[in-house]
């Protein structure tokens, strides 16, 4: 199949999304009509612009409100289609586009409509141009596509065929097993797009809700499985209507676009145990074994403050890079790097952020498999230096510009920690934390589906449905997603990724604060909450107060007794519960720069304590710095 994407999916002018369509790898490309009567040349130019960029134009969309029109208005539908006809061929196309009508005057009846369109491929053969139905999931009589291609075999012309939408189908929830009988060369083009379910009226739906494949919570797979039953192998599109998408930067969106069909072929071809046409070869997404190590970038000022942090959470430095101005902390079976070197990537990434997670050491089945499925999956590889002796561990950017470094158990054994590190000799007394339970990152609103499908494409995922929790200053959007949980002696990953659309939400000020987008905070596991909170406390942290309403309202909601529940309270503990079972949590105060720490005690409980997360964040929002006003600064002037 050929991977191509409709100009409506980015921002910008025309020009600037043939751009970024082209710098993302595409060849083929539909223009909306729309950006087509907004640009200012004539078609030939657009033509052309196309052909420099090495874009095939597979359509100028849509054609509406042909079919079914009453006598006296079908003459002058016809002379419309003419004029779209002399478009094509100016843009040098040849597939006339038309979605099922919406207008009040169209009438209905299979035969009138096979008419209608046995004409029109009569007309459009004349020029040597095809045509295509797609019946919008609102038409106003032909809504499913079984009507559609009723149609389409009643004409019985071979240049007029039937335009599958995913979205208009899966949205209908209509059944797919009429797809497989369609034959191959009756199929004139597919778009694909995914949606998150909602309820709401169609129109509205794909106007603003669609997303790209893997995305959403539509079932594309059965969509592709019953589309390559049929040995379909022409165009592939896609066409997102996304508000999102459309504030979010052209590039970006176009080189996801690419991304998610690449992982729809490929889940495609392991679904049926053979290589799709178009599929690119590479290795099968795996499991994330476990959060192997965190690195800090640290500036040599910050860095005592930080080690003594770590000190006070139960760390112990029990490494020293052989080389490099890095230190490797540990408890349990947590890791963490401590880079403060004068210069490299960390060090930029410092003076940008601040003390921050510069990067994520992933545990993976395959360390080579996984870097060569995220070059595969336009994902952008690093290489960072490598002094003698030391291991070079492969790795991609990822969010914010941070790092993932693989590590597969062979260079995890084989040691990167005893290769690149020489043992201090200290112990770790700890705090009872043994390992990572999850990894938070907060980002802009517009990224949260790209991070979704950067890590949903690379490995084995599972994803929860969005969540929306209240802050004192907004509506913070909350994703899960997680990895290699069910698998046998390893920990898996657990990251929650965080967006909100209003400036102030605690995550918004996170994202301006830190200069970008990235790691707001690490919850860490403990077998006992309440020693560790102890220790933690003993130990000089400052945790988070938890409001003494919370220990009513839990009395209240609650089984656990009042000795359990005031216990909690003296220890600022927040509970929660599911069917499988508890689950406890506590977070230290928040850092210079919006970092902090969560301790959590998770006892068979699957979630994250969502109920407790508007808790947390007012909790914190009190704690935060008020906003300093600078001198001179005039009543209605901008605060930021
Ligand atoms: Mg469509
Ligand atoms: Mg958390």
């Amino acid at each position: 199949m050929i991977p191509s994407i409709a100009t409506v999916c980015v921002s910008g002018t025309l020009r600037e999304k043939l751009e970024a369509i082209a710098a993302a790898g595409f060849t083929a490309v539909e223009i909306f009509e729309n950006d087509l009567i907004a640009f200012p040349g004539s078609p030939t130019e657009v033509k052309a612009i196309c052909a420099d960029l090495g874009l095939a134009i597979v359509t100028c969309q849509p054609f509406r409100d042909f079919e079914g029109m009453p006598d006296s208005r079908r003459q002058r539908t016809f002379d419309r289609a003419e004029r779209k006809f002399d478009l094509l061929q100016e843009l040098g196309c040849d597939l006339l586009f038309v979605c099922s009508s919406t207008s009040p005057e169209a009438l209905s009846g299979i035969d009138r409509l096979a008419n209608d369109f046995a004409e029109l491929g009569e007309r459009a053969a004349r020029r040597g141009l095809r045509v295509g139905y797609e019946a919008l999931a609102w038409g106003r009589h032909v809504f499913d596509y079984r009507d559609a291609w009723e149609v389409v075999r009643r004409v019985g012309r071979d240049n007029v065929g039937i335009v599958l939408d995913s979205f208009h189908i899966l949205s209908r929830d209509l059944s797919l097993s009429t797809i497989g009988t369609i034959p191959r060369d009756k199929i004139a083009m597919v778009q694909m797009a995914d949606a998150p379910r909602l309820q709401m009226d169609y129109l509205s739906w794909s106007r603003h809700w669609r997303c790209l494949p893997g995305q959403g919570d539509l079932d594309l797979s059965g969509f592709m499985q019953a589309l390559v039953s049929t040995g379909y192998d022409g165009v592939l599109s896609l066409e997102i209507f996304n508000d999102r998408f459309r504030a979010g930067s052209a590039r970006s969106v176009a080189l996801d676009g690419h991304r998610s069909l690449i992982w729809l072929l490929d889940e495609a071809s392991r679904r049926l145990g053979r290589p799709v046409p178009g599929t690119v070869s590479m290795p099968p997404p795996g499991p994330v074994e476990a959060v192997e190590f965190i690195e800090f970038a640290v500036s040599e000022a910050e860095r005592p403050g930080f080690a003594a942090l770590l000190r006070a959470l139960g760390f112990a430095r029990v490494g020293a890079h052989r080389s490099k101005d890095v230190d490797l902390w540990r408890q349990g079976d947590t890791r963490i790097v401590l880079n403060s070197e004068a210069d490299g990537f960390a060090h930029s990434y410092q003076i940008t952020h601040g003390t921050s997670v510069c990067a994520l050491a992933l545990r993976v089945p395959g360390a080579q498999a996984a870097t060569k499925r995220a070059r595969a999956m336009l994902d952008t590889p690093y290489a960072g230096a490598v002094g003698p002796g030391e291991l070079d561990i492969p790795g991609v950017r990822g969010l914010g510009g941070s790092l993932l470094y693989f590590i597969d158990q062979a260079s995890a054994l084989g040691g990167w920690a005893q290769v690149d590190f020489e043992a201090t000799g200290e112990t770790v007394t700890g705090a009872g934390l043994i390992g990572v339970d999850h990894v938070s990152q907060t980002m802009q609103y517009e990224e949260m589906l790209t991070w979704l499908l950067f890590y949903s494409s690379l490995f084995e995922t599972e994803k929860t449905p969005t969540q929306a929790v209240l802050d004192p200053g907004g509506v913070v959007q909350s994703q899960v997603i997680e990895s290699g949980l069910k698998g046998a002696g390893h920990e898996g990953l657990r990251l929650i990724l965080n967006g909100s659309q209003s400036h102030r939400t605690l995550s918004a000020r996170f994202v301006t604060d830190f200069f970008g987008s990235g790691v707001q905070h690490i919850a860490f596991q403990t077998a006992d909450i309440a020693a560790t909170v102890k220790r933690l406390v003993a130990n000089g942290v400052a945790m988070l107060p938890i409001p003494e309403n919370y220990y009513d309202d839990l009395e209240a909601r609650s089984d656990l007794s009042t000795e359990e529940i005031d216990a909690m309270k003296a220890l600022n503990i927040l509970y929660d519960s599911d069917a499988a079972g508890s689950f406890r949590q506590a977070y230290t105060q928040t850092l210079d720069g919006g970092l902090f720490f969560e301790i959590v005690q998770r006892d068979g409980y699957a979630g994250y304590g969502a109920p407790n997360a508007t808790i947390r964040l007012a909790a914190q929002a009190r704690l935060a710095r008020p906003i300093t006003i600078p001198a001179g600064l005039r009543e209605g002037d901008a605060l930021r």
